[in-house]
């Protein structure tokens, strides 16, 4: 790599609509966005639709059907969210998830309907890799232009509008302005940020950090949801598993006893039911010092497997990796949603003009915690509104400052991490795993005021080390962005986690542990002083819900 690649010039790419990210939100958005006469450019860090939370998935989309009513969709998942949730995003979610479910099908995913939704699959058990796949196909027949593997570092604002975003190739450095009428962020959660995830390596917070730098607030940081049951064979749980396993065997400590029991955790399935709960009593137990090698262990060695759904599939899938037939599988919790993000309205409009959002980087409609099966349906509607919002988009015609300019002023801000001649790699993994460690230890599953105010100072640290670090090729410099991105990410869910005093829905506090109606409020965080902290805090708008028939 030569020496001053980043000063070197910006290669321009002129727009109708930027679309940042290859999900389900990212690819469901250009879906609606193609067709239009429009020119349309999906950008994504990785190849199209690959490494992303979406194709990890499940597969699973929950929605109304003839013996799910549109009413129960809509009351289960404010039940789930702890009343905190957006009415507004969830009635349009719950109104419009199932025709466009309906819209995939037709377009090739297969998969069966059940009580509560559709699950999508081909032969294995999950899902997710041929969902991705079907819009990935759909995507690549329709008029729309992919920059793959680019990382997005800004988002250009001028005069209080969104203008476009700028990146780089991961491994050429190519520097690209996107110029752009309207722009739409799909660059999902931050579940990677933490030390255990079953969540896409580059689930770095990115979004979040775009947005905060570009002026936006967040909303509900606080909500982070944890799985309970990941295959930790590795020593990280990293790969969650189905449901229907914590239910088919004791989960024991170091002292043999069941956990399950010992906590008193009964309703099934209890990966789902109790899912908070369950997550919490593994992480104590393995703080406490009674898990092995950092895990509890499931023994599935006698499981009749034929007698549970999907049992076939589920063998099919998990018995090589984790040869559950010879000997216990080691387990432990993980993290897995991110609840919070940025507000938007039901149309996908956020507060900045000419910046759209959907899917994981999205906060409001899964409240304080996400029921199984919307992350799906929300960001596909959402997706599909946000599209629209993009193309009914009318720009401001003049802007005081030259767009190459404003791309040319971002770029020279990263330049700090970057240096050709550095003669070391950079040394980026230790704050990396330095903030993993300190959200998974003190702002994950079980939180309190000590711990959470030890965190925010002990990330403030890392984004002091991570200033000092200077990558030597793109490869090196996107993982420093990621890294400050993860940090970033992590304070704003530290200070939000530390202000609200009380526990609902996926945010325990060990030091209030319980719910508290005054907290019916919204935590809104926003740069302040070059880091994420306490801008406002709003009361819900109470109003009755409503449902189409
Ligand atoms: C193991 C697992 C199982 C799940 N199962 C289900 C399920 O069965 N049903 C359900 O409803 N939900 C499920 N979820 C949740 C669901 O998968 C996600 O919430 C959803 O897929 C998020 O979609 P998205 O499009 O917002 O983001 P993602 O699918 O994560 O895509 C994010 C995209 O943004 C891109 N990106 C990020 N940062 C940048 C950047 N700086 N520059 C350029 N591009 C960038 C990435 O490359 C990627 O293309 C599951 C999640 C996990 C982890």
């Amino acid at each position: 790599m030569e020496s001053g690649w980043m000063e070197k010039s910006i290669n321009l790419i002129d727009t109708d609509i930027l679309i940042i990210g290859t999900g389900i939100a990212g690819l469901s958005a250009a879906l609606k966005a193609s067709g239009a006469g429009k020119r349309v450019v999906v950008v994504s860090k990785a190849a199209v639709g690959k490494v992303t939370n979406t194709s990890l998935g499940g597969g699973l989309f929950t929605f109304a059907t003839d013996t799910f009513p549109v009413e129960a969709h809509l009351k289960k998942t404010m039940e789930s969210g702890r009343m905190i949730n957006n009415p507004v995003m969830v009635e349009h979610m719950v109104n419009l998830a199932p025709s466009r479910v309906r819209n995939l099908i037709e377009m090739g995913l297969k998969g069966q309907f059940h009580e509560t939704g559709f699950r999508c699959r081909t032969s294995g058990y999950l899902g997710g890799p041929h969902l991705s796949s079907v819009l990935v196909n759909a995507c690549r027949k329709a008029e729309m232009e992919f920059f793959e593997h680019i990382m997005v570092t800004d988002l250009l604002v001028d005069s209080d509008e969104c203008r476009g975003a700028v990146g780089f190739h991961k491994q050429s450095g190519k520097i690209i302005g996107f110029r752009s009428n309207a722009v739409l962020l799909a660059t999902g959660g931050a579940g990677a940020i933490y030390a255990h995830t079953d969540n896409a390596p580059g689930a770095t917070g990115d979004g979040y950090a775009l947005m905060l730098e570009a002026g936006l607030e967040l909303i509900d940081m606080e909500f982070v949801q944890f799985y309970p049951t990941a295959y930790a064979g590795t020593g990280r749980a990293r790969m969650m598993l189905p449901a229907a396993f914590a239910d088919l065997s004791p989960i024991l400590n170091r002292l043999g006893e069941d956990v399950k029991e010992k906590y008193q955790i009964k309703d099934k399935p209890v990966a789902v039911v109790s899912r908070d709960r369950l997550s919490r009593a593994l992480f104590k137990e393995i703080r406490m010092g009674n898990g092995m090698d950092g895990a509890l262990q499931l023994d599935l060695r006698e499981t009749d497997f034929g007698s549970i759904p999907n049992g076939p599939a589920m063998v099919k899938t998990f018995k090589k990796r984790l040869a559950f037939d010879k000997k216990p599988v080691s387990v432990g919790p993980t993290c897995h949603h991110t609840m919070g993000g940025v507000a938007t309205d039901e149309a996908g409009r956020t507060d900045l003009k000419g910046l759209f959002a959907a899917g994981e980087v999205v906060g409001g409609t899964h409240g304080a915690n996400r029921m199984g099966g919307n992350a799906y349906c929300e960001a596909l509607v959402l997706g599909d509104a946000a599209a629209r919002s993009a193309l009914a988009h009318r720009p401001n015609a003049k802007h005081p400052t030259d767009f190459k300019t404003l791309a040319e002023n971002a770029v020279k801000k990263k330049i700090r991490f970057f240096d050709s001649r550095s003669e070391t790699t950079p040394a980026i993994d230790s704050p990396r795993k330095k903030l993993a460690a300190i959200m998974w230890e003190k702002v994950g599953i079980v939180r309190e005021e000590k711990s959470l105010t030890e965190a925010v100072e002990e990330i403030d640290a890392v984004l002091e080390s991570i200033e000092l670090n200077k990558g030597r090729t793109p490869g090196g410099l996107c993982k420093i962005i990621e890294s400050r991105n993860a940090a970033l990410t992590g304070r704003a869910i530290a200070v939000s986690a530390l202000k609200r005093t009380e526990s609902r829905g996926s945010h325990w506090r060990d030091d209030f542990p319980h719910e508290v109606e005054n907290w019916l409020q919204h935590i809104h965080v926003q740069m302040s002083e070059g880091v994420p902290q306490i801008r406002r805090i709003i009361p819900i708008p109470v109003r009755p819900l409503k449902v189409c028939r």
